[in-house]
């Protein structure tokens, strides 16, 4: 047998890991040691005992073979809670890949003093409100029977819990949580941002009171860090958090629960780029822990595993009583542009605000923009001008010519449309102000509120938003997908998606999915209470699988025909499809050094069964502080052979060129 050594880290610490040592293993060790386990080793000038842990195992020594000391023994063959942190890291580096240290500074806790204790943010002061406790209905039941039954006889299970908006989704989690508390064991649940759903966090500190950790983004890393330790040491049953909540360090882990799971925000967007959803699910089969996710409009990628069987379909359809659900009618802006209005209001959106104006009712106007890019379309019959071989739609640049941004390909802008041969046709975009502006204009009177971005920026500026938006300080409500998530206003009865098309027609190929979910969440918002909602959809094209099923609520409908497009452009989740972002200043050298990267990956790619290049192309946003960005993608069913092609990336070492890679990106680079 050849020799092996083991890379080792003394002190299991956030900063130790840039510190590793190298270590013989002896022969008598070498069938019982793994990545993750705790080893006693000599250490330093006087070779003092000190317990170490591996964090690599490699037949390459990195020092002269004659200075190393060799591990003395390993303590205990059961991996510690560390070892199986670190195990979950050495996961992370060969899914994602990263380096080592960088996966392991992602899992550990970063040790810092507990500074000044901060003041409650109106988030939490919400928290000790008390609220009624609901009852389970049949379906709910029935869901948390099978869980307990799964739980008593120790399977354990990735569940996929669709229900719709309104369904009652916290109350099967929180029954679920009591169950395996009452084996001893811990939780902890995912939310994508704190601030967005409290009202949520709200109900699991009602349940779990003092037991409950929270993590949220604003926290000191010494706070953060205390309430990582309360998990450690049991004091707390419940972990809450966002996506870096995934790594509290529980004693005894027995379930994570992912809320809304189809959030962008469960991808890492540093390197390693990894998805909580993935990564929850490894650390529940290295620790024995069931993983519940949830969510109205499941991910593609979710959806698929538990069609076919790999995750536990949980469906809850029920509504509670006197909700119901909200009327949706969709305007074909094509329609109004031949009656004569160029508005970016319709006439028949105009009348329903006018409608609930006067009635004293609240209206949510929601632009569904996203990201940076603007498509170039047509405003007679709807047309967008796509890539050919990628199907996403070309971006507008200055320079008079439209790009994909995921093969490069570039054509002139078209002066008529290709399909009606209308001279409508040209870059489509619009922002918040615009809209916030002609609201005015037309409805002088009325109240109005802005919330994007730039609204935002300040601390605290969105709870005030939404709290006086809630107090019905103003009548209409502007914004961003910010303002579909997670909130209940009773008062609101109309929700207007200004353009469906600005998500729609994003160059991205999840550019459907995102739309046909921001859609369905516009249209849990109206008629939360016994007031029905209405939600009006305008677009140029009424006809789009994605809006068709939205506006109908039909997530079945949508995934099969969201499916088929997948299959057929071998998009994820069909096929992998990573990302190689490559950064410099020197913009002449990075497009040398990409096209020849492209070409060697190109060149592997070809004796490969399942694996192709695409690229390299300028990023969407293609330089950012004067640093240029190119990308190459590459699609593969096959893990292995995506696995050689990281490899062959990391041997990559040109000066004054970053390469990130980002595994099935959320984001449009
Ligand atoms: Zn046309
Ligand atoms: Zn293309």
């Amino acid at each position: 047998m050849s020799q092996k050594y083991a890379d080792i880290i003394i002190d299991i610490s956030h900063e130790a890991v840039d510190r590793t040592f190298q270590y013989i293993i002896p022969e008598e060790l070498m069938d019982s040691i793994e990545v993750g386990m705790q080893v006693i080793v000599p250490f330093g000038q006087s070779s003092k005992e000190r317990t170490g842990y591996v964090i690599n195992i490699t037949d390459k020594p990195s020092y002269d073979v004659n200075k190393l000391k060799s591990i003395a023994s390993i303590p205990d063959k059961s991996l510690a809670l560390e070892g199986k942190l670190i195990k979950l890291a050495a996961w992370m580096k060969e899914k994602y890949g990263s380096t080592m240290i960088n996966a392991l500074k992602t899992v550990m806790p970063v040790k810092e003093k507990v500074r000044a204790v901060a003041t409650k943010t109106v988030e939490e002061e919400y928290l000790l409100e008390k609220g009624p406790v609901e009852c389970l209905n049949q379906e709910q039941q029935n869901l948390v029977d099978e869980f307990n039954q799964d739980l008593s006889q120790g399977r354990l299970k990735t569940y996929l819990l669709h229900g719709i908006t309104g369904s009652g989704k916290t109350e099967v989690y929180i029954e679920c949580i009591k169950a395996v508390i009452n084996e001893g064991k811990q939780a902890i649940v995912l939310v994508p941002e704190i601030a967005l759903t409290y009202q949520n966090v709200a109900r699991f500190k009602q349940h779990f009171g003092e037991r409950v950790a929270i993590i949220n983004s604003k926290q000191s890393k010494g706070e953060k860090y205390r309430e990582f330790m309360r998990a450690k040491n049991h004091e707390v049953d419940v972990v809450i958090g966002p996506r870096s909540a995934l790594f509290a360090p529980c004693k005894s882990l027995g379930l994570i629960v992912i809320d809304e799971e189809h959030d962008n925000a469960y991808k890492s967007e540093q390197t390693p780029c990894y998805h909580a959803r993935e990564t929850a699910i490894e650390r529940g089969k290295l620790e024995g822990a069931s993983v519940i996710l949830g969510s109205a409009t499941p991910t593609i990628e979710s959806y698929c595993m538990a069609k076919l069987g790999t995750y536990r379909l949980w469906e809850l359809k029920e509504r509670p009583e006197g909700s119901e659900l909200s009327q949706v009618s969709v305007v074909d802006m094509r329609e109004e542009l031949r009656l004569g209005n160029r508005s970016i209001i319709s006439k028949e959106l105009y009348d329903l605000i006018e409608d609930r104006l006067a009635k004293k009712e609240q209206i949510m106007l929601f632009l569904n923009r996203r990201g940076y890019n603007t498509f170039v379309s047509c405003r007679e019959c709807g047309e967008v001008i796509k890539c050919p071989k990628c199907d996403v739609s070309l971006s507008l640049h200055n320079n008079g010519f439209m790009m994909c941004h995921y093969c490069g390909h570039m054509e002139r802008n078209p002066k008529e449309c290709p399909k009606c041969k209308s001279k409508f046709i040209g870059g489509f975009g619009t922002g918040t102000e615009k809209v916030e502006e002609e609201i005015n204009k037309l409805f002088p009177k009325a109240k109005t509120l802005r919330m994007d971005k730039d609204t935002t920026a300040k601390k605290g500026a969105y709870s005030r938003l939404l709290t006086s938006f809630l107090n019905h300080k103003a009548d209409i409500l502007v914004g961003t997908q910010m303002i579909v998530k997670g909130h209940d206003f009773s008062n609101v009865t109309l929700v207007g998606v200004i353009l469906a098309d600005m998500s729609l027609f994003a160059n991205d190929y999840r550019s459907g999915e995102i739309t046909f979910d921001l859609l369905t969440q516009a249209a849990g918002r109206a008629g939360r209470s016994e007031k029905s909602g209405h939600v009006l959809i305008q677009t140029y094209q009424p006809e789009h699988y994605a809006i068709v099923s939205a506006s109908k609520q039909d997530y079945e409908g949508f995934y099969d025909m969201e499916m088929a497009y997948r299959r057929l452009l071998k998009y994820p989740p069909v096929y992998n499809m990573m990302v190689v972002l490559m950064e410099s200043e020197n913009e002449n050298k990075l497009i040398a050094s990409s096209k020849e990267i492209f070409a060697e990956l190109s060149n592997m790619a070809k004796g490969m069964k399942a694996t192709r290049t695409i690229g390299p192309s300028p990023a969407t946003i293609s330089k950012i502080n004067n640093v240029y960005r190119r990308l190459i993608y590459v699609k593969s069913n096959e893990q292995s052979e995506l696995k050689a092609i990281m490899d062959k990336l990391e041997d990559y070492d040109i000066e004054g060129i970053n390469i990130t890679l980002d595994v099935n990106p959320v984001k449009m680079y």
